[in-house]
């Protein structure tokens, strides 16, 4: 599996701080290969691949993880920013009627999905909606759909023999019009393969009907296939989103992120069988768990992450019960800054501590953060834990080890008295409660 792999590349490296460009490139080859795997695009696995060392190189490894597990953790990240972190609802909030156009290769799942949106759309958001078949080129195809919208208590468009695609699209506009329909579903004819005939079609009924979501259906099980398909609609039709089919079978997902690379379109549905309630939002955690095969390694590192930020704060609140706040707590702080959705937020809240909002702000600018950590980690351990123990001959020395000015030095100094100050005052008021239970 890809965890043995990588546990094979980083056995040599474990217990090291960052991840150096030279580890996280080997790891990546691995990961490449889980990508390609899971059916990913050859030219997108590689982009994404690219993209995620660039991130992934010199972040610290958590305490209590591998690298190889960091690494996993940080593409999973990475894949779930690029399959789009939230899910898309349709757009249907237009003068009605909203026109929903279905558009896919032959046997991906168009006729399926329009049901399953249509049923969706009337059930969860109470819609009145009209689905009606363009499908010319199949005998069978229009009453196909006039079963599926039985079942499905929704109407069909009734079918008129001998009328071409506009035209029914054009009927279908008019029904909806006159009826007060809010929604209609145009689910249209495939080809075996993207052609000029099919695009042609596909041009012309969306001029004549002016669709508020253009979606490509695409089967999961496309594989390296799925750019070409992506490509070949992308540059004929307004695409607003993707549906993916056949989740619920053996696909590990890979053509979700071809697809997304390629139109630059969210994936809005994810249908996970053949009956009519088989469909869902899509979901880009649970994909990106299924592309890389890791979900444990994420829920680890995860975990480890919770525990790591509840163990110090816990630490620095025992600390501060005792009136103690030193530069080491200064620095995990700092550190932890970020994820508390910043100290500013935590001083307006405290009693004796709203002057120091404005400090605490702007530490967190992350290059000033840098620039504090990069002067506390020139410190020895001693002058961190003893800070009146910095004179002015340790000053210079710690601003030229750390690059900064001496100047400098002085405020981070400065900063952390007034924070001390701050922490005794608290300990007098009996507030430290409440304090260490912000912390917690
Ligand atoms: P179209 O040619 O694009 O209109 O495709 P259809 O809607 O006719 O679907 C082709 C076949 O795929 C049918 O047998 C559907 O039941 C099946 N199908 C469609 N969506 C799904 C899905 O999400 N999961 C499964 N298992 N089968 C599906
Ligand atoms: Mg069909």
């Amino acid at each position: 599996s890809l965890s043995d792999r990588l546990g094979n590349v980083f056995d040599k490296l474990r217990g090291r701080g960052a991840l150096s460009e030279a580890d996280v490139r080997s790891a990546m080859r691995e990961v490449r290969v889980a990508l390609l795997e899971a059916d990913v695009a050859l030219p997108v696995a590689r982009d994404f691949v690219d993209k995620a060392t660039e991130k992934a190189v010199g972040q610290e490894v958590l305490r209590s993880v591998t690298p190889g597990q960091m690494v996993v953790k940080i593409v999973n990240d990475a894949l779930i920013e690029m399959l789009g972190s939230d899910t898309a609802e349709l757009n249907v909030a237009v003068n009605p009627p909203a026109v929903i156009m279905m558009v896919g290769l032959q046997g991906s799942g168009k006729t399926t999905t329009t049901a399953k949106l249509a049923k969706r759309l009337t059930e969860k958001e109470r819609k009145k909606v009209l689905m009606a078949s363009l499908d010319v080129a199949r005998p069978a195809a229009q009453e196909q759909l006039a079963v599926l919208g039985r079942q499905a208590n929704v109407e069909t468009l009734p079918i008129v023999t001998g009328q071409q695609p506009v035209d029914i699209a054009k009927r279908a506009l008019q029904s909806a019009r006159l009826q007060g329909f809010d929604v209609v579903l145009l689910d249209t004819a495939g080809r075996l393969h993207v052609d000029d005939a099919l695009m042609g079609e596909m041009k012309a009924v969306a001029a004549a009907s002016s669709p508020t979501e253009t979606l490509l259906v695409v089967d999961s099980l496309t594989g390296q296939d799925a750019v070409n398909v992506a490509k070949g609609f992308a540059g004929e039709v307004d695409l607003t989103g993707v549906v993916l089919t056949r989740m619920d079978g053996d696909a590990r997902g890979g053509a979700a992120l071809s697809m997304r690379a390629v139109t630059g379109k969210p994936i809005k549905f994810a249908g996970v069988g053949e009956g009519l309630d088989a469909i869902e939002p899509f979901h880009p955690q649970r994909v990106a768990g299924r592309i890389l095969g890791m979900g444990d390694v994420v829920s680890l590192v995860e975990r480890a992450a919770e525990t790591i930020q509840v163990e110090d704060a816990e630490k620095l609140a025992a600390k501060m019960a005792k009136g103690k706040f030193d530069l080491d707590d200064l620095r995990m702080q700092l550190g932890q800054m970020q994820k508390m959705g910043g100290l500013g937020a935590l001083a307006s809240m405290m009693p004796g501590m709203k002057g120091m909002k404005g400090a605490m702000e702007k530490a967190q600018d992350t290059k000033a953060l840098v620039h504090l950590e990069a002067m506390l980690s020139s410190m020895t351990a001693k002058e961190r834990a003893r800070p009146d123990l910095i004179n002015a001959k340790r000053k210079i020395r710690i601003a030229k080890g750390s690059g900064r000015t001496v100047q400098e030095v002085n405020k981070l100094l400065k900063m952390h008295q007034e924070m001390e100050t701050v922490m005794k005052k608290l300990k007098k008021m009996g507030g430290l409660g409440k304090l260490a239970s912000l912390f917690g």
